[in-house]
């Protein structure tokens, strides 16, 4: 949690939605069975936190509204010491209308159990009747996809992009290592701490794979490899494809297979439908921008490879000339054992 300075850190005004949706009626339809989870409860994959409940924050402003709720500045109150957290609330309700409730308890299991600086921890969960909380690690700099929406040409320079780019491949060898294979890698799962080092903070369809080819389609378009949208088993290949989309939206600004929604161009030149994107996908069919330096180009043609088990793997990307080139250190300080992988 963020550090014990935490009383003289202004979490702003809270604007009283959670009571409003009460009043709306986004809390009726009361479902104590379901997702009746709590992370002081025994029995759970992670040992037990102390028992929580809303009474224990004072809320502050609204960092943002998800599709099954809302997001939440929150301090915890004395007796506790004060930690700054985003307490994330979702409507029951909703989530089992949504048929949801497997893959919340499945995110939820995922994400208690990781400790990683580039990882988006969960200290904890608590729920009432109609509503779960998620004790959110706090990302001050908020989400990644809207501060490229900021920078010219949403282009970041080769440095700042490459640095990122080291930050992900050691939380991605993280999971790997544990067996979790994250398979949505985009922007949008993406925020910034306060320091603006990446966090990954999304594990809606991250899966365990224990030594299992999985064969469920899932993800974004712009970011499935070719296995996956010709529909066979994947692996842990997948995040290494979309690693190297990362790299490359980074520098470029938009993914390199890009799907454009015909509707938005009418009467315009529409360079690439839907139907395209796959079939570039699935023929590789990568054309790299002139302005990309010999490393970076390297490393995107190393990682976007047709064949899964062709893709560099994770310890190679961390010792590749064009993270070394701007981050010499990136191997070195790895928090993972690379040799395993
Ligand atoms: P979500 O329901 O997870 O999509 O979250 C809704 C919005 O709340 C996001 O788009 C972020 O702007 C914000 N948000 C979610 N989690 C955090 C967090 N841990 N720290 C800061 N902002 C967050």
């Amino acid at each position: 949690m963020a550090p014990p300075s935490a009383p003289q850190v202004d979490v702003g005004r809270y604007d009283g939605g959670l009571e409003r949706d009460e009043r709306k009626g986004r809390r009726t339809g009361d479902h104590p069975d379901v997702l009746n989870i709590d992370s002081a409860a025994a029995g759970a994959s992670h040992p037990p936190t102390r028992s929580w409940r809303l009474k224990d924050f004072d809320l502050g402003k609204a960092l943002g509204k998800g599709k099954f709720g809302r997001v939440y500045m929150a301090r915890t109150r004395p007796p506790n010491p004060a930690y700054i957290i985003a307490l994330k609330c979702m409507y029951k309700k909703e989530l089992v209308e949504g048929k949801l409730e497997k893959q919340v308890r499945r995110e939820i299991e995922i994400q208690m159990n990781l400790r990683h600086p580039h990882i988006l921890r969960l200290h904890g969960y608590f729920h009432d009747t109609g509503r779960i909380f998620l004790m959110l690690e706090f990302a001050a700099k908020g989400e990644m996809y809207k501060y490229m929406n900021k920078v010219p040409y949403r282009r970041f320079p080769e440095k700042q992009a490459a640095l990122y780019i080291a930050q992900m491949t050691d939380a991605l060898a993280y999971l790997h290592s544990k067996h979790i294979i994250h398979r949505d890698i985009k922007p949008e799962n993406l925020l910034l701490g306060i320091y603006g080092e990446l966090k990954i903070g999304d594990f809606g369809w991250s899966v365990h794979a224990p030594g299992n080819r999985r064969t469920t389609m899932c993800g974004t378009l712009d970011y499935l490899p070719p296995e996956m949208v010709d529909c066979l088993p994947h692996g842990e290949g997948v995040d290494l494809w979309a690693l190297g989309v990362l790299t490359y939206e980074f520098c470029e600004g938009a993914p390199p297979f890009e799907e454009i929604d015909s509707q938005q161009y009418e009467g315009a030149h529409n360079p690439y439908s839907l139907a395209d994107t796959y079939t570039r996908i699935s023929n590789v069919d990568l054309r790299l921008p002139d302005r990309f330096s010999p490393e970076l180009r390297d490393l995107v043609r190393r990682l976007i490879r047709k064949e899964p088990e062709k893709r560099l793997p994770l310890k190679d990307v961390l010792r590749h000339p064009w993270i070394i080139k701007y981050d010499p250190e990136a191997y070195q300080r790895s928090s993972v054992n690379l040799s395993k992988h």
